[in-house]
């Protein structure tokens, strides 16, 4: 990513030196690039130019308001999956007319906020969220306007804890159910069901369970209209993968060409809800080495950073680049090295025997692509305060998210009168 880059011999985001953001606001910090993500939405765009396709930016990806009101800027509207993100998405300024909310567990509150919100389209994804729905939109006398999440059981071939389009996974309804719950739908009297969405996983680096699926949705389309049922929309989901190593995604142009080539003939609209695409790589864990540490049989690299900052690889095995701020000389040694965190616990690792050129206390690194389930998957485990947050444009810099204060993170808890004062 030419954003993100060593420039006489620091790594730079854009024209802004590391090390300089080091010094500003301290580390651990998370800091993306402006650029990056603009880019990543402009070359999504332009695959699709001319049709009628509305990027649906997944906010669960990266929801800090600054990357929001980015996106929203260029045009992005949202895919969110709370109320939280929904407020998000309209606090930084995404039309209504653009927000489409999925998830399998939709409160009656939530479905309440974002009926009222007059948001795009619910994203239904079982048949007791489609009756709880209209009796919220017949109580508050508007109808509805969804799409039915279909689960068209296909594997995505991606890592199992981030694949959703298959029979055993909880999302959607399953195909050979799927007409019988649109009937259902334009039954009842709050609903207009107006679209089919689909979404198959995450960090997809193969085209072709996308084809499969996209293929079984406009075959139901198809069925659904001879049903009677006008299916303006489809939503095809995110999930489009990127490189964090040696990974080959399908390129977003040849993925728009199939697309175009699975959907022609549907006169559809079509929604997409990218996340990762737009902001994965446009994002990195600044961190510092504490220690390194001489084991029995390795040798340990101590970040500042841990687990609770960045969980994808504890929770996924996700590999991440590392990459020293200052750069190493091209012909430097490497030795491998386990690169780990503070935190008590063995899978707080965020490499295991990487070849690392030499790093010595005080170092700066970077973890390269967390831009994407970074900071929004981070918390507060061993009571370490949650990250600043740095959004860089051009030679500008800001603090998009302060460091969480102590006072912050301890102030959330109540001692009850029982506990207080002297004990016994
Ligand atoms: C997570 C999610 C996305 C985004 O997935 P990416 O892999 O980040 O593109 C899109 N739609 C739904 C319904 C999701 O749950």
């Amino acid at each position: 990513m030419a954003e993100i880059g060593y420039r006489s011999g620091t790594l730079c985001v854009e024209g802004v030196p590391l090390d300089r953001i080091a010094d500003a606001v301290g580390t651990p910090a998370y800091v993306y690039s402006a650029g990056a993500i603009e880019a990543a939405y402009r070359r999504f765009r332009a695959a699709f130019e001319g049709q009628d396709a509305t990027i649906c930016y997944a906010l669960k990806a990266n929801s800090n308001l600054a990357v929001i009101a980015l996106l929203a800027r260029l045009g992005a509207g949202a895919d969110v999956v709370s109320k939280g993100e929904l407020r998000r998405a309209l606090a930084a300024g995404v039309p209504p007319s653009r927000i489409v909310f999925s998830g399998v567990g939709k409160t009656r509150a939530e479905l309440e906020f974002a009926h009222e919100t007059g948001i795009r389209q619910i994203n239904v994804e079982s048949l007791n969220e489609l009756e709880v729905l209209s009796e919220v939109a017949t109580r508050l006398g508007r109808k509805a306007r969804i799409a039915i999440r279909v689960n068209p059981d296909v594997d995505a071939l991606t890592h199992a804890k981030i694949s959703t389009g298959k029979a055993e996974n909880k999302f959607g309804i399953d195909l050979a159910h799927a007409r019988a719950a649109f009937a259902r739908a334009a039954a009842l009297p709050g609903l207009e069901p107006q679209a089919v969405a689909v979404h198959i996983g995450s960090q997809l680096t193969s085209i072709e369970p996308f084809r499969l699926a996209f293929g079984r949705i406009v075959h139901l389309v198809e069925r659904l209209r001879a049903d009677g049922i006008a299916i303006k929309s489809l939503d095809l989901g995110g999930g489009l993968g990127i490189r964090y190593r040696a990974e080959a995604p399908p390129e977003i142009e040849d993925y728009a060409a199939m697309v175009k080539d699975v959907t022609a003939g549907t006169g559809c609209s079509l929604a997409f809800e990218p996340g990762r695409f737009l902001v994965g790589n446009a994002g990195l864990l600044l961190t510092r080495v504490l220690y390194v540490k001489e084991g029995a049989t390795r040798r340990f690299v101590v970040l500042d950073a841990a687990m609770n900052d960045l969980l994808r690889p504890a929770l996924y095995e996700a590999f991440h680049e590392i990459a020293p701020v200052r750069q190493p000389a091209a012909d430097a040694e490497r030795s491998p090295v386990d690169v780990v965190g503070p935190v008590c616990e063995t899978g707080d690792t965020f490499a295991t025997q990487r070849p690392l050129p030499m790093l010595i206390e005080g170092d700066l690194v970077a973890i390269l692509s967390a831009g994407a389930y970074g900071a929004v998957m981070s918390s507060t485990y061993n009571s370490r305060p949650l990250l600043p947050e740095v959004l860089v444009s051009g030679d500008r810099f800001d603090v998009v998210r302060p460091r969480q204060s102590y006072e912050q993170l301890l102030g959330l808890d109540r001692i009850p009168d029982w506990l207080q004062g002297k004990g016994a």
